[in-house]
């Protein structure tokens, strides 16, 4: 642990949510062709990578793939997470759903804060494309990890350099991490596949 670390701090209220069955068909659509490239899926010792959230009608608010859902095929309701709210500084949020929300939100929450067109952010994991890109896409401060209030800063910070309103986004310092994002999920995976 870096000395200043702040732990992840997710106020879990696990209670069930219910979205759109049309919205779940979508997420269940794009996280299908993610995981046909390897992009979101599973590791041999069972860790889940890879995460796409789609926001909530105009707010800040976003539902967003479970926590350890990256081997399940067809999602439910039950895996899914709602994030209510974020505070980046404290790297905390409240999340509601059957699923908690992994700590990879806090790269997505930036996101819908700091890009009011952007709706749908796919976060994947990809050697080759990672290393392809790192550097010639934005690409957020190698030092920085995944995990940390930094992280999403540094994304912020990227975002408003550059003026993005939609694309793709290096992690540097979250290596194989790739973000896109879009005015919609089908934008955001169409981005994504430009680059890979
Ligand atoms: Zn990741």
């Amino acid at each position: 642990m870096t000395e200043g670390y702040i732990k992840f701090n997710p106020q879990w209220i696990k209670e069930p949510i219910t979205v759109a069955n049309e919205l779940l068909a979508e997420i269940n659509q794009i996280r299908s062709a993610l995981k046909a490239k390897g992009y979101l899926g599973v590791l041999p010792n069972g860790i889940g990578f890879g995460n796409i959230s789609i926001r909530d009608g105009n707010s800040n608010r976003f539902i967003i793939t479970g926590s350890s859902t990256g081997g399940i095929m067809v999602l439910e309701n039950s895996h899914l997470a709602l994030v209510e709210s974020t505070s980046i500084e404290n790297n905390s949020l409240v999340c509601r759903g059957l699923s908690a929300a992994s700590s990879e939100s806090m790269s997505h929450a930036i996101i819908y804060k700091t890009v009011p067109s952007a709706n749908a952010v796919i976060h994947v994991h990809d050697s080759k494309g990672w290393e392809k890109s790192l550097n010639l896409l934005p690409t957020t401060d190698q030092k920085v990890e995944y995990g940390t209030p930094e992280m999403a800063f540094s994304i912020q910070r990227l975002i408003m350099e550059t003026k993005m309103e939609r694309g793709v986004l290096v992690m540097g310092g979250h290596e194989d991490g790739l973000i896109a994002f879009g005015s919609n999920l089908e934008e955001s995976l169409f981005l994504l596949e430009n680059e890979l």
